[in-house]
């Protein structure tokens, strides 16, 4: 019955249109972040064997894949930047980890959203 509108008759005598009967929500999406300009689609990671509480995977335009995830031991990035120069070195992470932070889609707390 899904669309059809029948009317009825309420307890005063007035006669009121039903609801209309819909079928359940449906939602397309499609998230993307600009990054420094880069535009950068980002999708859910389903988190993996490790201690991966969050995991994003962001894919830029010419398909180079970074995977951003929230851990026991804090945020990480699979970025060469990240790997090689902000690793241990700093609370801040690469530019992804900002960008995620920034937008709220992962926390420094380390808190399961
Ligand atoms: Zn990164």
């Amino acid at each position: 019955m899904t669309g059809v509108a029948i009317a009825r008759v309420d307890p005063a005598g007035e006669i009121r249109p039903r609801r209309r009967i819909v079928g359940p929500a449906r939602a397309v999406c499609r998230l993307t972040m600009a990054i420094n300009g880069v535009d950068y689609r980002v999708e859910p990671n389903p988190a993996g064997p490790f201690d991966v509480r969050k995991a994003y995977r962001l894919r830029k335009p010419d398909g180079t894949a970074y995977d951003v995830a929230l851990t026991g031991h804090g945020l990480t990035c699979d970025c060469p930047d990240f790997i090689f120069h902000r690793d241990g070195l700093g609370p801040d992470g690469c530019k992804h980890i900002k960008a995620m932070v920034a937008y709220g889609l992962l926390d420094r707390t380390g808190r399961k959203e």
